[in-house]
């Protein structure tokens, strides 16, 4: 393929976001006009939702089409073979245009796919990867389960051999975006004899298969953008293994480093979801800008968005000029929920009871779906904790966390009723 220059490419992206989009006008923020929405989950009816599901689809098709849906994939995939640096060109040309929400994609092209790349069969990428990046297939993670979050290996799904097929039966949880997912990928527990990282498989499954039923949960916000889902006996061919037969430990690890990646650097540390411009608007507003305490607050969160964002700057410039990213991107999705915490806490102080009562003033109750939204971002991806924890042993190199027994077989483990 014949090399494409930096420039050429920004040229013919500009092309295409001009004939099939339109510009987003100057966003200069004027306190009480437009909308208010500054939600974190979406919170929309079902059908809503599927309306924007092939508005959203319909956006990837064209882009798959003038070839520009996967920059960085494999040409013998579908994918257009250029660096990664690429795709972020596109990103950032395509967020100066009004584009129909790509969220539905967060998931299955973030982290879902990159995953079936590393470690399932040629006849599963060719059958899932075109598709997934055209928008036709949508894909989400089935990892966690009533007993196994933080601690993942802990998870009872079970996988049983039946010739060239596997019967999945258990249940998973927090599921985002199962209802309305074509494709998942399962972690299970192929093995209880082995000790718990060591006995699980990964698999990729078809959520409209027979025995996959999927139940919303609503969450505190109001909305249900994630499920139950529950598996009885259903049938996977062996060829939509992920990896080798008790390797899936490694196959999530995968998954899950994407996960941080994707949520902390997409959210800039913060600074993509939280504007200072629209938080002084509020402290002007409600007449407290020379409140030394909020003037303080708003600072301090300014300096931590400054940090963040140029933290992540760092790291991608790394990836850009060929070194590997250092621990910059594990501090990502901390740094990412801390800010959003420090400006929901922020919100709260300048606009107390306002918060909690809908008086229909603008700007005002809308603020509650972020406050109420915050919690989920530090526990989504790794809880807080967890990603402390990671930092201390990774980066600090402090001891390992006690609590896990990599040696005893699963089985013989005192949680739940495993090893049935
Ligand atoms: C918005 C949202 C979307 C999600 N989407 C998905 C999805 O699509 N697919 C999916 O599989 N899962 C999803 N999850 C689930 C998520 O991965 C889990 O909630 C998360 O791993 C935490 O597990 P848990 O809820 O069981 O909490 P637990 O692991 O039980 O944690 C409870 C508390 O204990 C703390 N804790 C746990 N272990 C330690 C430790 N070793 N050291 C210190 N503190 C610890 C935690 O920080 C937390 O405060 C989603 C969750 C949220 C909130």
């Amino acid at each position: 393929m014949a090399e494409v220059t930096e420039d050429a490419f920004r040229e013919e992206v500009v092309a295409f976001l001009d004939a099939n989009a339109t510009p987003r006008g100057e966003e200069k923020f004027v306190w009480g006009e437009g909308s208010d929405q500054v939600a974190l989950f979406d919170e929309k009816s079902r059908d809503a939702e599927l309306r924007q599901l092939e508005e959203a689809k319909a956006w990837r098709a064209k882009r798959w089409d003038a070839g520009l849906a996967w920059i960085f994939g494999p040409p013998e995939l579908g994918g257009r073979g250029l660096p990664a640096s690429y795709d972020r060109l596109y990103s950032t040309l395509e967020s100066r245009y009004e584009i129909p929400t790509q969220s539905f994609f967060g998931i299955g092209l973030g982290m879902v796919a990159p995953t079936i790349l590393a470690h399932a069969t040629d006849e599963v990428k060719q059958k899932y990867l075109p598709a997934m990046y055209r928008g036709d297939l949508v894909g989400c993670q089935l990892f966690s389960e009533p007993g196994a979050g933080s601690d993942l290996a802990s998870l009872q799904t079970r996988a049983l051999r039946d010739g060239d097929e596997w019967l999945i039966s258990g249940q998973k949880v927090w599921t985002s975006g199962a209802q309305y997912s074509d494709i998942g990928e399962v972690i299970c527990r192929t093995d209880p004899d082995q000790p718990k990282h060591k006995g699980l498989t990964g698999f990729v499954v078809d959520m409209h298969a027979p025995g996959v039923e999927v139940r919303p949960l609503r969450q505190m916000t109001g909305g249900a953008s994630f499920n139950e889902v529950f598996f009885s006996d259903v049938r996977v061919p062996d060829d939509h293994r992920l990896g080798d037969v008790n390797q899936g430990w490694t196959v999530a690890l995968t998954t899950l480093m994407n996960e941080r990646a994707a949520i902390g650097a997409g959210g800039a540390g913060g600074s993509g979801m939280v504007s200072t411009t629209r938080l002084t608007e509020l402290l002007n507003h409600y007449g407290s800008a020379s409140d030394p305490v909020l003037r303080q607050e708003l600072m301090d969160l300014h300096v931590h968005l400054t940090v963040a964002r140029l933290t992540n700057q760092r790291a991608l410039d790394k990836i850009k000029a060929g070194q590997a990213p250092g621990p910059e991107l594990t501090t990502a999705k901390l740094a990412l929920t801390q800010n959003m915490t420090r400006a929901a806490e922020f919100v709260a102080h300048v606009l107390g009871p306002r918060l909690a009562a809908d008086t229909g003033e603008w700007g005002t109750y809308s603020w509650n779906q972020f406050v109420l939204g915050t919690p989920g971002m530090r526990i989504a991806g790794g809880s807080d904790e967890v990603l402390r924890n990671i930092i201390s042993e990774r980066v600090l190199g402090l001891p390992k966390d006690p609590g896990i027994d990599s040696k005893t077989a699963f089985r013989d483990l005192k949680v739940g009723t495993q090893g049935s």
